[in-house]
């Protein structure tokens, strides 16, 4: 007797399937509507305290129902996003999503396979993508890659290969207590902090971390860099890795990678770049120039889930030395012998370059996404929101109560209200609440930093939705809101 057919049989599967195929293209409809309509919806709104006490409660024991687990998310959940498809949403530095990304992760879902190894198509999606990102940024056929969660994952993989290669000891066997000196790594002060939890991950300690003076436009002080890799040296530490920043997440500045590259040669160190915002740039004909060098790299961490606009998780890092990269991660117990037929057969084990074994097809809707509109469509989209950077630069300069507090870089504008006649902690208190008022109107969501003590608003227009109106629209408010607050006296200090 089939156990499939047997009456009664209890799975996972839909009871009603006919019912599940409507309650699906239901789904799809909404989401499709929803993403179709984003511009009509406030970029943001707090969750309402009636809706937040909807998340309190125990777990179900018994059914409530596929329909019923929907119409939960459609009322509690998908009204109050983060706000991030939206084209005035230019808070932090994320991405949009896109429609294609979104379907192809449903696709990644219902194969459902575990891209830790194995004999199946879905490595050779993965690997396609991983040589398609070696040929954008010019590494050479050799380099290894994995894909990862973010940025984040992409440089602690990278700095964990950096360190293993340069620790001057077997640190997978005896830990880094055996390197010989403490070992020491260098990035400017605008290096993500990310790359600082990294170190301490690794076993460095934080104060591994070198912090490297910029200069005016926020790139790493070469001729400090290089003092500091001497007078290190000569106080008996061992300097390993130096990092370069492909766009800064203050000012989106980018350094310079040829001459980091020279000084990683002649000093005889790992060149790390951390590219989350910028790497993907290299498509763009107005930012390409800027990357000179980053082909050098002996590792690059890069974001897909940021200017790429796949939706999120998608990041990858890309090793120069694949042996390398293999001898820091690769661990084979029996269970996990990779055969030379069936389905452990083959040599696409990406458990053998990272921390994860398994791991989900986020290839997928990376490889779908770049069939999809082709690598020139992301470059154009990457060019024209620098090209809005400049324009809403434009719109501040030529206002007497705004102030652009950085230099333009890349697609990153920092800037803030100041009528004159105020101090900085007036001004402070000013911008911090129109900020909170952009948001909470729902009108744009910039997010915020402090530049040379000044607080300021930060735009970050990875959006490819971003119309220039959206800029119009984010300066008229900031006007009003702004001439509202500086001429009232309820300015919460
Ligand atoms: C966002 C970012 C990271 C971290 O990347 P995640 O994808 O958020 O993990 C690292 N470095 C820079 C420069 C970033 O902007």
């Amino acid at each position: 007797m089939d156990q499939d057919t047997e009456s009664g049989f209890e799975s996972l599967d839909p009871q009603d399937w006919p019912a599940m195929r409507a309650l699906a293209h239901r789904m799809v409809d909404d989401a499709l509507t929803y993403i179709e309509t984003v511009r009509d919806r406030p970029v943001w709104q707090s969750v309402p305290p009636e809706i937040a006490a909807s998340f309190e409660g125990p777990a179900p024991r018994a059914p409530e129902g596929a329909l019923a687990a929907y119409e939960a998310f459609a009322a509690h959940v998908l009204p109050y996003p983060m706000g991030n498809l939206h084209p005035r949403f230019w808070a932090w530095y994320m991405g949009n999503g896109t429609v294609g990304g979104a379907l192809a992760e449903f696709l990644a879902a219902v194969m459902n396979p575990n891209l830790g190894g194995g004999s199946h198509a879905a490595n050779l999606v993965e690997a396609q993508v991983i040589t398609w990102l070696k040929d954008m940024l010019g590494f050479p056929a050799s380099a290894s890659g994995l894909l990862v969660s973010g940025g984040s994952m992409a440089n602690l993989v990278g700095l964990t290969v950096a360190r293993n290669v340069g620790a001057g000891a077997d640190v997978r066997h005896q830990g880094v207590a055996a390197a010989p000196r403490p070992m020491t790594v260098y990035g400017s002060v605008e290096v993500h902090s990310c790359n600082q939890k990294a170190l301490e991950l690794l076993g460095l300690g934080s104060q591994a971390l070198r912090r490297v003076p910029v200069q005016d436009d926020y790139t790493i002080d070469l001729a400090a860099l290089q003092r500091m890799i001497d007078a290190d040296r000569a106080a008996g530490l061992q300097p390993i890795c130096v990092i370069g920043t492909a766009g800064t997440v203050n000012t989106g500045a980018i350094d310079d990678l040829n001459a980091l590259a020279d000084l990683c040669t002649r000093e005889g160190l790992w060149f790390h770049v951390d590219g989350a915002i910028g790497a993907v740039a290299v498509l763009a004909d107005n930012v390409r120039h800027q990357l000179r060098g980053i082909e050098r790299a002996d590792s690059v961490a890069l974001d897909l889930h940021k200017w790429m606009h796949i939706p999120f998780e998608a990041g990858c890092v890309l090793v120069r030395d694949e042996p390398a990269h293999r001898n820091s991660f690769s661990l084979t117990p029996e269970y996990l012998e990779h055969g030379t037929r069936g389905l452990a057969g083959g040599n696409l084990w990406f458990s053998d370059y990272g921390v994860q074994l398994s791991r989900q097809f986020r290839a997928l809707k990376v490889w779908m996404s770049i069939k999809e509109h082709g690598l020139d469509r992301f470059g154009r989209m990457i060019a024209r929101n620098v090209e809005q950077a400049h324009y809403l630069g434009g719109l501040i300069v030529a206002q007497p109560q705004l102030e652009l507090t950085a230099p333009i870089g890349l697609d990153i504008v920092c800037f803030r209200y100041n009528p004159g006649g105020l101090d900085d902690a007036a001004l402070d208190a000013i911008n911090r609440e129109l900020l909170l008022q952009l948001q909470e109107q729902g009108i744009a969501a910039p997010s915020y930093t402090t530049i040379r003590n000044k607080y300021c608003l930060r735009v970050a227009i990875a959006n490819h939705r971003s119309q220039r109106s959206d800029f119009d629209a984010l300066i008229e408010a900031v006007l009003r809101i702004g001439a509202l607050l500086s001429g009232s006296t309820s300015v919460a200090s």
